[in-house]
């Protein structure tokens, strides 16, 4: 097994509302090793993009870490001062592509500017030589490097989207966090993404947390997967494992509602309901007003992850 570079245990990130507390992250733990990938999926609303915010100490108000720990290397960033995670962690160690690359980007400065920004900031790096480091940076994510002087509105998608990696890696982060990098991307654009990532995960040897509710994508470039529902990791694991054999109603539910070209025309699959109101999740287990295996100890004791075969991990009474 690799190296952890990143140990997430019992991780609770809530949302104090004035209608309620929102539940979003709800003692979530999983680890990752040195140059692996971990995809996390799930329906929208489950607490994927939370988690990552999280990650990065960087979870809006009103929401806020209320348990559990983030060690990095063996040191845990919950509890430790803000410009402390901000100077030695926060993009130096683990990083972020966030999702829409037109939000990420500040519409009144030059890309190279932009990328250039946290090597200024973080290394003391003189402007010149940080702009020039922007330039290698977006030859490696293979754009002419005089993209570096135009602003974000000049680019199309696909350029808007590789400039946003070139800024999570300009300060060589062990742990980039991509979440939902190819949303809004044609498939074309979508594949050279998915291509670049897996290159600079092998030419940089770093750690990737792939965000997607796109199962096809996790499938083509995780090495373990943790499927989230409402709040919680259901399923996590070995990917293979988890794709040929998927345990949890859930997982079974999102593999079956993966449209399939060389499948005949009929009925798509599809999970009954939706996701749970996170302030009032139900007694038990999350998914059981959903599932059709739900019996009667589902609606009030909640199952605890527990291994069932090597690497393969469930939170399902029927397997306990
Ligand atoms: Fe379904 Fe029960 Fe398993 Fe939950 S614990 S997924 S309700 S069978």
């Amino acid at each position: 097994m690799a190296e952890p570079v990143l140990q997430v245990e019992k991780l609770k990130i809530y949302y104090y509302t004035l209608r309620g507390i929102v539940r979003a992250v709800d003692g979530v733990g999983f680890t990752l090793g040195k140059g692996e990938v971990l995809g996390i999926a799930g329906e929208s609303g489950c607490g994927k993009s939370t988690l990552a915010y999280g990650l990065l100490r960087l979870v809006p108000p009103p929401g806020r870490i209320t348990g559990g720990r983030i060690l990095i290397d063996g040191v845990d960033i919950v509890g430790l001062p803000e410009p402390v995670v901000r100077k030695k962690f926060r993009w130096t160690r683990i990083s972020m592509v966030f999702q829409a690359a037109m939000n990420a980007l500040n519409p009144v400065y030059t890309v190279g500017y932009q990328i250039a920004e946290p090597l200024m900031y973080h290394k003391g790096m003189p402007k010149k030589e940080a702009l020039e480091e922007a330039r290698r940076l977006i030859q490696l994510m293979g754009l002419p490097p005089s993209i570096a002087d135009r602003y974000p509105h000049e680019l199309s998608g696909g350029q808007k989207q590789r400039v946003v990696i070139a800024m999570a890696l300009a300060l060589k982060p062990d742990i980039v966090i991509a979440d939902e990098p190819t949303t809004a991307l044609d498939v074309v654009v979508q594949a050279q993404i998915l291509n670049l990532l897996k290159k600079l995960k092998m030419e940089i040897g770093m750690s990737l947390i792939l965000i997607s509710h796109d199962l096809s994508i996790i499938a083509e470039m995780a090495d373990k997967i943790a499927i989230m529902y409402a709040g919680k990791i259901v399923e996590y694991g070995d990917s293979i494992k988890v794709f040929t054999n998927p345990l949890h109603p859930y997982t079974r539910g999102l593999i079956a509602a993966v449209p399939d070209i060389r499948a005949p025309k009929g009925k798509l699959s599809y999970i009954p309901g939706s996701p749970p109101d996170l302030r009032r999740p139900p007694k038990g287990c999350r998914f059981h007003p959903r599932c059709s295996r739900a019996g009667k100890r589902c609606m009030t004791e909640e199952p605890p992850l527990i291994e069932v075969e090597k690497d393969h991990y469930v939170a399902c009474w029927l397997y306990a």
